[in-house]
């Protein structure tokens, strides 16, 4: 059983992310373990993470929806998980996956609102901090799990059907700049420390462009695990969300900043990029190269596509439909994307900003509980 959980583990492993570009939710995963309603089984179990998760897929209609997971540092010894359960978390924290606290307070709700996400609770609750929470126009979602059982109720933006809000006006001044903490390994906060360091390259940090928000506690821009008061290191990366959708689904989502341009292909190079061969009909996998298209964010703001492919590509002005209407871009070509532009490597298989596509276009996300032990499983289709 123990080998089926690590499984579901390393499943919901890909769709951590403290990243304020791809994170879709906030979740408190202190209380999301001890959720036993979800499954009636043990007081504690990390595996409800994965029921929480996929219920949100099925919400959003989107494949790989990755969640913003806070834990308080006292579910790293908590004895109702299994000693496997508290090593596959702290890992999860030491890499920076997820968020770990000394006392959770009101973070998650803060995250929420810097960042415009909606908070995964089953309470209702109240925060002074952020009175926000209990407005009328915030909804309260039900978000529906296997079976049409409800999992969990979304805290979430204004407006039906439910949206992630904006942004608050802080969260745009604090994420435009780049924080640093004093402590010397902080995952989140960390500038690598001392380069020439034999021990430089063990340590995983977050790059700059994808740090989460500071807190804000006390009243300054805090590390939210150490609690010291963060750096101000300069201006961050500007950043723009692109989707890779095939035949009307969304299979994922990446970041293109203007520190680094991506390359999207069937394989590319070096493990860099987005890869796409795993989504890909044999017809589709023969005409995409490797590395078929590379996109780059300007610093004024433009988004630009070049084809380095053998075969070409093209760009589908305003998404249009019309094939007539569809520009070829040919080998080493480079087009400016206006915000409705769609790049298409090969027919249905098309990349474009985040925001224009609001469905990911499918019913029944791929499950990351494939491996759950049964057990669990059943109880859970019973309930
Ligand atoms: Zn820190």
């Amino acid at each position: 059983m123990r080998f089926e959980v690590s499984k579901v583990l390393d499943a919901i492993e890909v769709r951590l992310t403290t990243d304020p570009a791809l994170a879709r939710a906030v979740v408190d995963l202190s209380e999301i373990v001890r959720y036993a309603d979800l499954d009636g089984g043990r007081p504690a179990s990390s595996v409800r993470l994965g029921l929480v998760v996929d219920a949100l897929g099925k919400r959003l209609s989107e494949e790989n929806v990755p969640v913003f997971v806070v834990a308080p540092r006292g579910l790293l010894s908590d004895t109702d998980l299994t000693s496997n359960e508290r090593m596959v978390i702290r890992r999860w924290a030491d890499d920076g996956k997820v968020e770990v606290v000394p006392q959770l307070d009101d973070r998650v709700f803060e995250v929420a609102e810097l960042l415009g996400l909606p908070v995964l609770t089953r309470t209702r609750g109240t925060s002074e901090r952020h009175p926000w929470v209990d407005e009328p126009g915030r909804l309260l979602a039900a978000v529906a799990g296997e079976g049409g059982s409800t999992v969990l109720m979304a805290r979430v933006g204004r407006g039906e059907p439910p949206q992630a809000a904006e942004r608050s006006p802080l969260g745009e001044r604090l994420l435009a700049r780049v924080w640093s903490c004093p402590e010397p390994n902080c995952t989140s906060f960390g500038s690598g420390g001392d380069p020439d360091s034999p021990f430089a390259d063990m340590r995983t940090y977050t790059s700059p462009v994808s740090q989460p928000p500071p807190s804000l506690r006390g009243g300054v821009p805090s590390c939210p695990r150490h609690g010291a008061q963060l750096r101000d290191a300069g201006p961050r990366a500007a950043v723009e969300v692109l989707s890779v959708r095939i035949d009307g689904v969304v299979r994922r989502r990446f970041v293109v900043s203007t520190d680094e341009p991506v390359v999207v292909g069937r394989a590319p190079e070096g493990g860099r990029g987005v890869m796409l061969g795993q989504w890909l009909t044999d017809d589709a996998r023969k005409w995409i190269s490797r590395g078929h298209v590379q996109f780059t964010l300007r610093t004024d703001g433009n988004l630009t596509v070049q084809d380095i492919s053998t075969n070409g590509s093209g760009v589908r002005p305003g998404g249009t439909v019309n094939d007539d209407e569809r520009v070829a871009l040919h080998r080493q070509e480079s087009r400016t994307l206006a915000a409705e532009d769609v790049v298409e490597l090969y027919a249905g298989v098309q990349v474009g900003r985040s925001k224009m596509w609001a469905t990911g276009g499918v019913v029944q996300p791929e499950s990351v509980m494939a491996e759950a032990p049964t057990m669990a499983l059943r109880k859970f289709e019973r309930g």
